[in-house]
């Protein structure tokens, strides 16, 4: 009995699945997820966040999520699937923190094979882009965008003189 409750929690089918990103890996949707869903748990050790900032110190590490001043989770066991989760500036999740736990959960609804984002912050932008700036999706259609009205403008000018 119990044998077979594991078994069919096992197979129950993944709302996720890791797969390849434009930069590297990401995590992927493996089916349409409603909005406001609790998708993954960030997953790691604990350890302190004054440890932690010591850590990044001298060698950035993208796994270290910060809980708060006390708690930070080392992600970077490869069993941690939400690490694959990158960064996006109109990011499909939010991560929220409950008991010492993080959960990721969904802003709005995501269709199957859709990549699953979080918005990592300031800190984190400035630590893997520099001063290239976020390359996610949404920041490119805005840097095209204007630069589009850039050229637009560019042309009124001349038109004018
Ligand atoms: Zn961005």
């Amino acid at each position: 009995m119990a044998k077979a409750k594991a078994r069919a929690r096992k197979d129950k089918p993944k709302l996720y699945r890791v797969g390849r990103a434009r930069t590297g890996l990401g995590l992927f949707a493996a089916a349409d997820i409603p909005a406001g869903k609790l998708l993954i748990e960030y997953t790691g050790t604990r350890i302190p966040t004054r440890e932690a900032r010591e850590i990044d110190k001298r060698r950035a590490n993208k796994y270290l999520f910060e809980i708060d001043n006390r708690f930070t989770i080392d992600g970077s066991p490869r069993s941690n699937l939400a690490r694959y989760v990158n960064h996006s500036c109109d990011p499909n999740t939010e991560a929220e923190s409950n008991r010492g736990r993080m959960m990721f959960r969904t802003v709005r609804k995501i269709a199957q094979g859709e990549e699953i984002t979080l918005d990592y912050g300031e800190e984190h932008m400035e630590l893997y882009f520099g001063p290239a700036g976020c390359l996610c999706d949404a920041c490119k259609a805005a840097k095209s965008k204007s630069a589009k009205a850039r050229r637009k403008r560019a042309g009124t000018r001349r038109v004018d003189r």
